[in-house]
């Protein structure tokens, strides 16, 4: 059974024409790109976060 929705606009997608990415459908290759970026960007965010606070959380 093939039921797979679109995390970015949350469109059903349709096979044969599905985009896969990180395990992911996408119903078009614009939707997957973005879903990369964000990814991206958030994974930046949280390294810089990481990077920002002490190590061993003394107080
Ligand atoms: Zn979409």
């Amino acid at each position: 059974m093939f039921e797979k929705y679109c995390p970015m606009c949350g469109v059903e997608v349709k096979k044969g024409t599905e985009i896969k990415r990180f395990g992911k459908y996408f119903c078009s290759q614009d939707h997957a790109q973005q879903y990369v970026t964000r990814r991206d960007e958030e994974e930046q965010r949280m390294s810089e976060e990481r990077r920002r606070q002490p190590r061993g959380g003394s107080c």
